[in-house]
């Protein structure tokens, strides 16, 4: 093994380091820090106005951090654009779907695959035959997605006209598509029946192990994070309240105070 991998083995995925985020007068996140190993799903949970929709934005690139630092694989993200950071392995779902609603299932999947096309305006019109190699390899590897999450029956149906739980399913995809080594997942049990949340779980847990995707979940839903999160990482007023795992983060003194003074309860 080289010096190189061996460093990689050993160092977390995503390291954040020290994060605060301010908002005029209010620090909503300060000094928070974590690592995420390859391979995880980590929990972030905490009541209202904890931090975590914010430190999401941070990973996402949406919010730049007053202070602190956010490693992938040992290098910051920060001084990357949010619309490119699909292409260093960051996926991501919205709370409340953000899909084209008048495209078709697998028009919205394909969009996900961009990032990670390297073609240009010019081949693509001439339509060398590399482009050709590469579209091919494309409409493979989006199939295979549309398979892997049950979704090829609707591939040509218009999103808008699908059921809640099934745009999810076509989020994930999208985002899969573009290959993440984590997925961000932004409250994705929002809106969704007893059932599917458990399905859903299910489905986060076949992500990691088939596909070897790192996840970290914002989640509210108490029940889902517990039930697949290998580790947790728990808020409050924008400071790291606990760590550890789902027994551990449970049974918190800090957090069981936490949460009975909210109305997450
Ligand atoms: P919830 O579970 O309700 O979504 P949260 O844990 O995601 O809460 P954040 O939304 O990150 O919490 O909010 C943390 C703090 O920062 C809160 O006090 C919130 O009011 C404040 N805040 C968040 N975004 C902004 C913003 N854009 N401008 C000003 N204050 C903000």
């Amino acid at each position: 093994m080289t010096q190189a991998q061996l460093k990689r083995e050993q160092s977390p995925l995503l390291a954040v380091h020290d994060v605060s985020v301010v908002f005029g007068g209010i620090i909503a996140l300060n000094g928070v820090s974590f690592d995420m190993q390859q391979g995880q799903i980590l929990g972030l949970i905490g009541p209202n106005g904890a931090g975590k929709t914010t430190l999401f934005n941070c990973l996402s690139r949406l919010y730049q951090p007053s202070k602190g630092d956010i490693l992938l694989d040992g290098e910051s993200i920060l001084t990357r654009p949010p619309h490119r950071i699909a292409e260093i392995g960051i996926g991501r779902t919205f709370q409340n779907v953000a899909l084209f609603p008048n495209l078709t299932v697998l028009d919205n999947v394909r969009v996900g695959t961009h990032s990670r096309t390297n073609s240009d305006i010019i081949s693509d019109s001439l339509r060398l035959p590399w482009v050709r190699n590469g579209e091919a390899a494309l409409n493979k590897r989006v199939d295979e997605i549309l398979g892997y999450l049950d979704l090829r029956d609707v591939a040509h149906t218009t999103v808008a006209g699908l059921p809640f739980g099934t745009q999810k399913r076509v989020e994930l995809a999208r985002a899969l598509a573009a290959q993440p080594k984590i997925l961000l997942l932004d409250e994705p049990a929002g809106g969704l029946n007893h059932e599917e949340v458990y399905v859903l779980g299910d489905l986060i847990r076949r992500i990691r192990d088939d596909r070897g995707v790192t996840v970290l979940l914002v989640e509210h839903h108490m029940g889902l994070v517990m039930s697949i999160a290998d580790h947790v990482v728990a808020l409050n007023f924008g400071r790291k309240l606990a760590e550890g795992t789902p027994a551990q983060v449970q049974a918190d003194p800090d957090v069981i105070k936490a949460y009975l003074g909210s109305k997450d309860s």
